[in-house]
C-alpha cells in the first residue's frame, strides 16, 4: 500500500513518504517538518531541501488557511477527464505553508473568493483511492 492509492494529484510519485496515504485513511492531511531547522513541507518530503537533514517529523495541516489563488480546469491529465471541470488552488496557512489541492465541488464558483478560509479534508475516491480536497471550515 502506498502512493499508487493517492487519487488526484500527480506529484506523489516524486516522494517516498508513503505514510501520507495512511494518514489520509485515518482522517488527517499531513506534511513534514524538519527537526533540524524547522522548515515545513507539503507535499511531504523525507529530506529537508533547506539544510539537507533527513531528520523529519510529521505535522497535521489544520488551519483554516486562506485561498491564495485558484484555477478552473477544463482539460485534465489522463485519468482525470471524467472529473472535469474542477478547480485547483493554493491555500496558505498561518505558518507560511502553502498547500496545493482541489476545491470541493460543494462550493459553487460564484462563492469562491481570494482570501476566504478553507480547510483540507481527506476524501475517499472510487477504486479504494484516497485524496483530500478543500472545503469551508
Ligand atoms: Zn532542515
Amino acid at each position: 500500500m502506498g502512493f499508487e492509492r493517492f487519487g488526484t494529484v500527480s506529484f506523489v510519485s516524486q516522494t517516498k513518504v508513503a505514510k501520507f496515504v495512511d494518514f489520509l485513511d485515518e482522517g488527517s492531511v499531513m506534511g513534514t517538518k524538519c527537526k533540524s531547522c524547522g522548515a515545513k513541507y507539503f507535499p511531504p518530503r523525507s529530506d529537508c531541501a533547506q539544510c539537507l537533514s533527513s531528520d523529519m517529523e510529521w505535522f497535521e495541516i489544520t488551519g483554516p488557511g486562506k485561498l491564495v489563488t485558484y484555477s478552473k480546469l477544463m482539460y485534465a491529465p489522463s485519468g482525470f477527464e471524467k472529473d472535469l471541470p474542477y478547480r485547483i488552488c493554493v491555500v496558505e496557512y498561518a505558518d507560511g505553508v502553502k498547500v496545493f489541492g482541489r476545491i470541493s465541488s460543494q462550493i459553487p464558483d460564484k462563492e469562491l473568493a481570494i482570501g476566504m478560509d478553507l480547510v483540507a479534508v481527506p476524501v475517499k475516491l472510487s477504486g479504494d483511492k484516497v485524496s483530500y480536497e478543500f472545503r469551508r471550515p
